[in-house]
């Protein structure tokens, strides 16, 4: 079962500590949020999840983290100073703003219903900052609207300090930022958000079967992470709507608790970027159209030793939004349960490597000096075997504390009672089943090691 509705969602990530709205208490800002002590540990464990099978567990793919602020001439060449828009509508009526593709029916402000509205016109999505100390509009950079722009830029420097040949990969998470006309639906639709990008670099020929290789990888990842593979939908975008720089995109769809709406986009961006960044177009026949008098340098290039002559890899690019990810996985992960016919909880059923907090240990009495000298040591413990972050919980209320990591996803809380102190074992409560076991402190690593391997 998932979430029955938003507010559920939204109530729960307040009240625990997921997620707050941003610049709160001025009166926030639309379409930014801010990721609470669980939220951070959640949103990290989920990026480490990513990086792990995309760079770790992978021999074809490396790491980069590059810088946010982008030169305009790079957004330039990738085509986002002249294409990167949405349609912008304005009520005359009311005086709203609107993406021309959200307007109701019959053309109507979904705010007002007045169908006194302007024409569309291009609003680019990119935000701009000033450079440097004089703000005279001569030296601005833009915040990335994508990820995956540094990773071209880098391609170069990546082949030449790593000694990769094609087919490879270079994976990126971090920070992108748009414009959005009209943020909505909590974290699914905002200004500054996470990517996790990939972008795999092949022989052109071989670009459709990698493509769908990585359609399928993906969706099996996802499924990892405790989403229903049901709940995932496969969608080809039409031509028509296609991203200036692609072939071919197929959207990973998820049904969010506002609607079906993408997670995930994997494109074949062909040799759209790199040919787009290179000066020495004259040795290739490439697709773009961009920038034929590009100011770059380098050649982004690679040899065929077989056939003695060089050519500009295609681009197979998973990219997936972090927020996204985090809505989708909470939404599948909640769940509202009687426990007697008198009590009801609510608990988020997560995939343990995902949960905020690993483990609680909880002293039975509060600020018993031996009971909780043990807890510290207990916890001290499991948190030096650095499979996330442990908690100690001195508030001597068992149930209340039982309640709070049933809804922040906690798989296990440790009780130390006063039979610990005698027999040295702790009680241990499953989450999901709420059954309870007693295991002797001696054995407790190896019990929570296996546990969350
Ligand atoms: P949409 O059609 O929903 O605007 P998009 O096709 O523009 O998305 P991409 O450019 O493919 O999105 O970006 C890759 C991923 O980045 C998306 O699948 C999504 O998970 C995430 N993403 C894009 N825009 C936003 C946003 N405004 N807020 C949160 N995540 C976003």
């Amino acid at each position: 079962m998932t979430a029955k509705t938003m507010e559920e969602l939204v109530s729960l990530c307040k009240r625990r500590g997921f997620l707050f709205q941003s610049n709160d208490i001025y009166g926030g800002i639309k379409g930014l949020y801010d990721y609470g002590p669980m939220g951070v540990e959640f949103k990290n464990n989920l990026k480490q999840a990513w990086w792990k099978s995309m760079v770790y567990e992978r021999d074809d793919t490396e790491g980069l983290d590059a810088s946010i602020l982008s030169s305009p001439v790079v957004l330039k060449h990738s085509g986002h100073e002249d294409t990167f828009t949405d349609p912008l509508v304005d009520c005359r009526a009311c005086k709203s703003r609107w993406r021309a593709d959200q307007l109701l029916e019959n053309n109507k402000c979904p705010n007002c219903n007045s169908e006194d509205l302007t024409e569309p016109r291009p609003f680019n999505l990119m935000f701009k900052t000033a450079i440097g100390p004089v703000d005279d509009g001569s030296s601005f950079a833009y915040l990335r609207p994508e990820t995956c722009q540094q990773i071209f830029t880098n391609f170069k420097n990546i082949l030449d300090s790593t000694s990769r040949t094609v087919p490879f990969g270079i994976a990126q998470m971090g920070k992108a930022f748009r414009n959005e006309i009209t943020p909505r639906n909590f974290i699914f639709r905002v200004r500054e958000f996470e990517q996790m990008e990939l972008e795999f670099f092949v022989k052109p020929g071989t670009d459709d079967e990698w493509h769908e290789y990585w359609i399928n990888k993906r969706i099996e990842w996802w499924v990892n992470q405790g989403i229903k593979k049901e709940n995932l939908k496969k969608i080809e975008v039409e031509k028509n709507e296609l991203a200036h720089y692609s072939k071919r995109t197929v959207d990973i769809n998820y049904v969010f608790p506002h609607g079906e709406e993408e997670l995930e986009g994997v494109a074949n961006r062909t040799d759209f970027d790199l040919g787009s960044h290179t000066k020495n177009q004259n040795d290739f026949k490439i697709t773009s159209e961009v920038m034929k008098n590009s100011s770059s340098t380098t050649k982004l290039a690679v040899q065929d030793l077989e056939e003695n002559k060089w050519y500009i890899p295609y681009v197979i690019e998973p990219s997936a939004g972090v927020d996204r990810g985090v809505l989708a996985l909470l939404n599948e992960a909640y769940r509202e349960e009687n426990v007697d016919k008198d009590n009801k909880r609510i608990l988020l059923s997560l995939k343990p490597h995902l949960s905020p907090i690993k483990a609680a240990v909880i002293p039975l009495k509060k600020n018993n000096e031996e009971l909780v000298n043990l807890s510290k040591e207990i916890k001290s413990n499991l948190q030096k075997l650095g499979l996330g972050r442990v908690v100690l919980e001195n508030s001597g209320n068992i149930g209340k504390n039982y309640r709070r990591h049933d809804e922040i996803g906690t798989p296990i809380c440790l009780t130390v009672d006063f039979e610990t102190l005698e027999a040295k074992s702790v009680t241990v409560r499953d989450r999901d089943t709420m059954k309870q076991e007693r295991v002797s402190i001696e054995n407790l690593s190896e019990y929570y090691k296996k546990y969350f391997n």
